[in-house]
C-alpha cells in the first residue's frame, strides 16, 4: 500500500486509483518534445497554431486567481444553501457563482470543509494537479518532491511547519488530487467576521487557506487575499 493509500481518508481518492498522468520526474524533456510534436502536428493540419495555443493559455491564467477560491468560499459561509451545493456538486456551485472551471480539459471539482474536529489538507502525491482557476498558480513548493511526499506521511508536522497547529484530537485528512479531480478547501470561518460582507469576508481567506496549509484569518485591515503568506517557509523547509 503506498503512503497515499494509507493516508486517504475514508472514501478519497487516492494515487493507485485515479491518478492517471504521468509522473513528471525525468519526463519533462520527453513531454516537451511530445508537446512540440503535437502543436507541430496541429499546425500541419491548419487546426491550430502555437501563438493562438499561448493566448489561449494567457486568457485562462489571467482571470486564474486564488481570489476566486476565496469568494467561493465567502459565499460558503453566509449562504448555507450555497455551501450545501458547493459540497455535493462543487462544479455546479462554482458555475452558479459564473466561475469557469474548464480549460484544456475537463475537470472535476470537490470541496472539503474543515472543522472543529477535521482539517482537510490538499495534495498531488505524484505532480503538481491543483485548481489553478480557483486558487492561481500553483505555488513551488506545491510542486516540490518533499511537500507531495511528506504531507502525506507526517501532515501534522508539515502543517505545522507552515504555522498551521492543530490540536491533537483534530483529525487531518489529506486528499491526492488527479488530472481529472481537483480539490478545495473550505477553512473555517474566522471569529469576529460576523458584520463583515462577502467582500471583505473573501479578504480572509488565503491560497493557502484553500490548500489547507493556513488558517483563515481576518486581516487588520481589508485587502485582497494573500497569495504568498507561506512561501518562505516551504522555500526553506519544504
Ligand atoms: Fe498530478
Amino acid at each position: 500500500m503506498s503512503p497515499a493509500d494509507r493516508d486517504a481518508p475514508n472514501g478519497a481518492p487516492t494515487q493507485a486509483d485515479e491518478h492517471t498522468h504521468d509522473e513528471p520526474a525525468n519526463a519533462s524533456a520527453a513531454a516537451a518534445r511530445r508537446v512540440s510534436g503535437l502543436v507541430a502536428e496541429l499546425e500541419r493540419r491548419g487546426i491550430t497554431n502555437e501563438a493562438e495555443i499561448g493566448a489561449l493559455i494567457e486568457r485562462f491564467l489571467a482571470g486564474a486567481r486564488p481570489h476566486n477560491g476565496a469568494l467561493l468560499v465567502a459565499r460558503a459561509w453566509t449562504d448555507p444553501d450555497f455551501k450545501t451545493l458547493l459540497l455535493r456538486d462543487a462544479n455546479a456551485a462554482i458555475e452558479r457563482l459564473g466561475m469557469d472551471l474548464s480549460h484544456w480539459a475537463p475537470v472535476r471539482l470537490r470541496a472539503v470543509e474543515n472543522t472543529a474536529h477535521i482539517h482537510n489538507v490538499i495534495v498531488c502525491t505524484l505532480c503538481s494537479c491543483y485548481p489553478i482557476a480557483l486558487l492561481g498558480p500553483s505555488p513551488s513548493w506545491y510542486k516540490s518532491e518533499a511537500y507531495r511526499s511528506r504531507v502525506v506521511r507526517e501532515p501534522r508536522r508539515v502543517l505545522r511547519e507552515f504555522g498551521c497547529e492543530l490540536d491533537d484530537s483534530v483529525e487531518i485528512r489529506v486528499w491526492d488530487s488527479t488530472a481529472e479531480l481537483r480539490y478545495i478547501v473550505i477553512p473555517r470561518r474566522p471569529p469576529n467576521t460576523a458584520d463583515r460582507d462577502e467582500t471583505r469576508l473573501a479578504a480572509c481567506v488565503s491560497r493557502d487557506a484553500l490548500i489547507g496549509v493556513a488558517f483563515a484569518a481576518a486581516p487588520s485591515r481589508p485587502g485582497p487575499a494573500s497569495e504568498t503568506a507561506s512561501e518562505r517557509v516551504a522555500g526553506d523547509q519544504m
